[in-house]
């Protein structure tokens, strides 16, 4: 497969201090605009997700407020308003204040590990009970890869439009679910996970291998 369509230099994965980032969000977005990407999305954690430095309605409509007056301030670069939540070990997502559908871009992580057939079953679980849009550093807390359970995660993730993000933070270690989600119609994000601005927008590495294995980028907007 020869992926022809352009899509927008773009990082989806990107933390403020907001949550455990290091950096405001002027700054991560002026550094984007730097370094040339014409697609960010701002991905806090809001409490309780692990890593949250706060949560509450008035946290999230502050940041949204920062977000909109940098998108007149900063027109060349789409900036996403989004979340990153926990993925429970019991198949729940980690609630945020004001729940999921205000945000342009919600990514759901696992920050416990566990093998592929928990992986597989509380990912299974999860789609039945919750809308998201992609699965952060899907293989960064895996601590095994049967290709049967990566075969039934990537037909769910297509079934719910749910993209798989190349992760620069949690380097790609089981390549073949790359294979099978592309093969069973799945997405693709690029995401550095940046927590200071020196790494945002760097996910090349990642790129290149969505072109080399042929995987579809997808694009979003607010
Ligand atoms: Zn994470
Ligand atoms: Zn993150």
């Amino acid at each position: 497969m020869v992926i022809t369509m352009r899509v927008p230099r773009h990082d989806l994965h990107i933390h403020t201090d907001y949550s455990d980032g290091a950096s405001s969000v002027e700054d991560v977005v002026r550094r984007a605009a730097d370094v040339g990407l014409e697609a960010i999305a701002v991905t806090d954690h809001f409490w309780p997700s692990l890593g949250s430095m706060r949560g509450g309605l008035s946290v999230i409509e502050s940041r949204r407020q920062r977000i909109e007056f940098l998108r007149t301030e900063f027109p060349r670069i789409e900036i996403l308003d989004g979340a990153e939540v926990d993925v429970n070990s019991d198949g729940t997502l980690a609630p945020v204040a004001g729940g999921f559908e205000q945000f342009d871009v919600v990514i759901a992580s696992f920050h416990f590990g566990c093998n592929s057939t928990q992986w597989a079953s509380v990912i299974a679980r999860l789609l039945r009970k919750h809308s998201f849009d992609i699965l952060g550093h899907w293989d960064g807390y895996l601590t095994s890869y049967r290709p049967e359970d990566g075969a039934a995660v990537a037909r769910l993730l297509a079934e719910h439009d749910v993209a798989v993000e190349l992760s620069t933070r949690y380097p790609v270690k089981h390549e073949d679910f790359l294979i099978e989600a592309r093969d069973a119609g799945c997405m693709f994000t690029l995401g550095s996970d940046s927590h200071t601005i020196d790494t945002v927008g760097q996910v090349e590495e990642q790129r290149q291998m969505a072109l080399a294995l042929g995987l579809p980028l997808l694009y979003v907007r607010h």
